[in-house]
């Protein structure tokens, strides 16, 4: 606003005839954001790019082949986009591999179940007894040493929502509940999936076991299986063979991968995208999280295609290894910390393709988060002060004191995919991930475009929140 204030008090003295707020400033900004926003929303790069890694890479779960196929191919795709400068930053992290999963009831009512491991799961074969429960707190709350040799089994059921609110209490049981599990003298570990698919399809993602704790074999069900389960021991106590063969094995090194298109006035102050690069292993990692790299790697390029490049730098950051620890957002962050103050906002793609219906920072000049939030509005998109927060990558850089940005998508189908096989190309519809496309543009090319500041600065690391 500064700037055309300028502008205007210069035109009034020199008398001259030309409007003083078009073409110059704030103004030309929102001119060229409505412009954007409208090419975006008939421009298929974002879908192309999408439908290119789901379709040559597929999967690429983290240290696997795939990994390394992935990262070639993301240099070159920024490159092919016309991005100014393309690097990539090492990550190197532990490797786990799933070989072969299968589990079974056994005796009278004999019959295969649908099964996943977790991530992190060791292999192992184990026989025994299910015990369930409905929840996580109930796990807790079983006295110690009451599932000796036998299998855990938490059958909570997630509610879908727009907001993936039902995630919490899942992810928890995912992360938590093996552990707890193994406390009580449990063997094995089976989950209802944290998934609201109705298909027989299981739901991956990572699990931890706390330290000291012998790992044992965890998995999670599809959730008509979860159900076949619950019915099964409603007329008796069940058998369960749960057979993984899965395991870490060793280290490797992934690479985040970095597109820039470089500002033209303050090349060192960065508006970063991201999303992440890797996916799980079952599906094509289509939702989770090929759009979010579709979504901002032609963010970048439609705001490189005009005439000037932004006063800022717009870099998109391609993660390596977000699903098993937000490995590529850590090091980004420990790599970057001292230039935080640099990184003057940052937002992240990672839930999926579904419409975006709210916008929000986490702080930051207000009239220039209202032009952004005014810009975006004809998009369907509402200024929503108090949502969101930093998409998982950035939120290590948002614990050191990076500003951000959220752009939140409409969730309410995304944990029938996410995870599992059903993750695929065909589940995305174009005119959503056009969007999408349009919000991302528009916000980079205003954050961008602007000299207002957003709130970042160093933060002590031990203030860290991540
Ligand atoms: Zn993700
Ligand atoms: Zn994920």
């Amino acid at each position: 606003m500064r700037l055309a204030m300028l502008l205007l008090s210069a035109c009034l003295l020199c008398a001259c005839p030309r409007p003083a707020l078009s073409g110059s400033g704030d103004a030309a900004a929102l001119d060229t954001a409505a412009s954007l926003r409208e090419r975006a929303l008939a421009d298929t790069t974002a879908w192309r790019v999408v439908e290119s890694l789901t379709t040559e890479i597929g999967p690429r779960l983290a240290g696997s082949e795939a990994d390394a196929r992935a990262v070639a191919w993301a240099q070159a795709k920024f490159r092919e986009l016309g991005y100014d400068r393309v690097w990539t930053e090492p990550v190197t992290f532990p490797r786990w591999e799933r070989r072969g999963e299968s589990a079974q009831v056994l005796g009278a009512h004999a019959q295969p179940l649908v099964v996943t491991a977790l991530g992190g799961s060791p292999g192992g074969t184990v026989e025994a007894e299910i015990v369930r429960f409905d929840s996580l707190e109930a796990l807790q709350a079983a006295p110690a040493g009451s599932l000796q040799g036998r299998i855990a089994f938490v059958d909570h059921a997630m509610p879908r929502a727009r907001d993936g609110s039902g995630y919490g209490k899942g992810g928890a049981i995912r992360s938590r509940g093996p552990s707890e599990a193994i406390r009580k003298g449990a063997v094995g570990f089976l989950m209802r999936s944290a998934s609201t698919s109705p298909q027989r399809v299981a739901n991956t993602g990572i699990t931890r076991f706390d330290d000291g704790l012998e790992p044992v074999p965890a998995a999670a069900l599809s959730l008509p299986d979860a159900d076949q389960l619950a019915r099964l021991l409603q007329r008796g106590p069940v058998r369960v063979r749960l057979a993984l063969d899965c395991g870490w094995d060793g280290e490797y090194t992934s690479h985040n991968v970095i597109g820039e298109i470089t500002g033209r006035d303050a090349p060192q102050e960065v508006v970063l995208l991201g999303a992440h690069l890797d996916s799980w292993d079952l599906g094509t990692g289509a939702i989770d999280d090929a759009s979010g790299i579709g979504i901002t790697m032609a963010a970048g390029h439609l705001i490189g295609q005009l005439p000037q490049r932004p006063r800022r730098t717009i870099r998109v950051v391609a993660f390596a290894n977000e699903e098993q620890g937000l490995l590529g957002g850590r090091e980004y962050a420990r790599r970057h910390a001292a230039d935080v103050a640099n990184h003057v906002i940052a937002v992240e793609s990672d839930f999926g393709a579904g419409r975006i219906y709210g916008f929000n920072t986490s702080g930051g000049d207000a009239p220039a988060v209202a032009r952004i939030a005014g810009a975006l509005a004809p998009l369907g998109i509402a200024h929503l002060p108090g949502k969101g927060g930093p998409g998982p990558d950035i939120s290590p850089l948002a614990a050191v004191g990076g500003a951000w940005a959220w752009l939140g998508q409409d969730g309410t189908r995304y944990f029938d995919l996410h995870h599992n096989a059903d993750d695929t190309l065909d589940k995305i519809d174009p005119a959503d991930l056009a969007q999408n496309l349009a919000a991302y543009a528009v916000f980079a090319w205003m954050a961008a475009e602007s000299d207002a500041g957003f709130g970042s600065a160093p933060k002590p690391a031990n203030d860290a929140d991540e």
